[in-house]
């Protein structure tokens, strides 16, 4: 058994392992890099390995750093299973479709550019027909069931509690078991169960976004209406950027909540995210994910002041709206989408209020704006920063470092930890804990390669 470190091996994006063993060239993942120009220009670099030779994929989730360079390989002629949950399925399809958009029409402005300038012109990343290709590839499993890929090398997928559909996924195979935990979530989240608990490995892959933090122990309810009537107070905007999946419907349902106990004020809440609109909708269709709290209630998404607002003319509307409110819009990190308009409109006003409320990576503009810089640059212009800045961690789809720890540990003293996807202070702070605890650990570098 061998696996190649592909992607978030030092870093958090990328997410790409190579496994070979029992015969088969499987990858787990095969994510998009974000952040800064170093890690976003890998995604242009060819595979290190040839896609018409890997015999299938183990999809831990949806999101973009974990899914986002799927329909590339689709394009350089992978044709294996891509094995993974039916809620995951349904997400990263709408994702990678919205994906595929964005990167054709950033395409066309650069090329306009770049013709200005007299440079060649340069293919997106991946078209809508990419992500036709990939479709019809994906094949649905259960999780906690056997899943056969040949004679000696078995699957099984376990809920990683991190968005609807995700897993942290065991793999047997010559005579080893090894566990990719893909991104855990936090015990006790809103909607979806909880990570489960693995007791046996040889080897785990665990991840260490939140390797050196805790998140705030508050009530998230609480929180949130806090910074609800402080911007309402203020008679401004609360602009929330928001990750289209889970975050958005976390802070949906407990909004609901505030609404129907009557604690929060009569204001629009702008859903400004055609993508995050859509993935409400698998939200609905998914209840197997939800925990029985979630189960037990009605349409836990819907409120009178619930505005989506779909279309291009809608959201700019918003724009002229002069009374107190509260717009979601894509994307979470404000490295795109329609965010970065509402800022353009009311950044500079300190009326208003930004609340993060998910992780922001190096080299983002929300990780900027959140380090306090001031003026930011966006859009080619400069502004200035008066809104007040806020951050809520609670509502994180990850783990703390002791929430890793309590998956951690379950694992036997034999079993050997590779930490990724993590930055170095927080790989080595989890690195740290798990040394202390009695285990060995390593921190993979991207393109490093392990016997196991
Ligand atoms: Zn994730």
């Amino acid at each position: 058994m061998k696996i190649t470190f592909l992607g978030a091996a030092g870093v958090v994006t990328g997410s790409s392992y190579l496994l070979e063993a029992g015969g088969l060239r499987m990858l787990v993942d095969c994510g998009l890099f974000q952040g800064d120009k170093d890690l976003t220009r890998k995604n242009y670099e060819e595979f290190p390995f040839d896609a018409r030779k890997i015999d299938l994929l183990l999809l831990t989730h949806a999101h973009i750093d974990h899914c986002g360079l799927l329909p590339k390989l689709a394009a350089k002629g992978f044709k294996g299973r891509v094995y993974t949950t039916s809620a995951t399925i349904d997400l990263a399809m709408a994702i990678l479709e919205d994906s595929a958009n964005i990167q054709e029409q950033d395409t066309k402005k650069e090329n306009e550019r770049r013709m200005r300038i007299g440079l060649e012109p340069r293919s997106p990343l991946y078209t809508k027909d990419d992500v036709k290709t990939l479709k019809p590839l994906f094949s649905s499993v259960e999780w906690n069931t056997e899943l056969k890929i040949s004679k000696s090398v078995k699957a099984r997928f376990r809920r990683a509690g991190h968005i609807l559909g995700a897993s942290s996924i065991e793999v047997f195979a010559d005579g080893k078991k090894i566990v990719f935990s893909g991104d855990l979530g936090q015990f006790g989240a809103p909607i979806i169960k909880d990570p489960e608990i693995i007791d046996d490995a040889d080897y785990v892959l665990i991840e260490s976004t939140y390797g050196n933090m805790l998140h705030e122990k508050a009530d998230r309810e609480e929180i949130l209406l806090k910074h609800i009537l402080e911007t309402y107070e203020k008679g401004g905007k609360l602009m929330i950027p928001c990750f289209a999946i889970e975050r958005t419907q976390e802070i949906l349902y407990t909004m609901s909540n505030l609404i129907k106990a009557k604690k929060c004020p009569k204001q629009p809440v702008f859903l400004d995210s055609p993508l995050a609109i859509k993935a409400t909708g698998v939200f609905k269709k998914h209840k197997e994910c939800y925990n029985e709290k979630a189960m037990k209630v009605a349409d836990i998404f819907n409120f009178s002041q619930l505005k989506p607002t779909q279309d291009v003319k809608e959201s700019m509307k918003i724009n002229s709206y002069d009374d107190p409110c509260i717009i979601m819009a894509g994307d979470g990190m404000c490295t795109g989408g329609r965010i970065r308009h509402h800022f353009k409109h009311g950044i500079w006003n300190k009326k208003n209020t930004v609340l993060f409320v998910g992780y922001q990576a190096e080299g983002t503009l929300g990780r900027h704006i959140l380090e306090g810089e001031n003026p930011i640059r966006m859009m080619g212009m400069e502004f200035v920063v008066k809104a007040d800045i806020r951050k809520i961690t609670s509502f994180s789809a990850h783990a703390d470092s002791e929430g890793l720890m309590r998956w951690a540990r379950s694992f036997p003293k034999k079993a050997k930890f590779f930490i990724i996807h993590g930055e170095n202070d927080s790989q080595a702070a989890l690195k740290a804990n798990l040394e202390k605890e009695g285990y060995s650990c390593k921190i993979p570098m991207i393109g490093d390669s392990v016997t196991l």
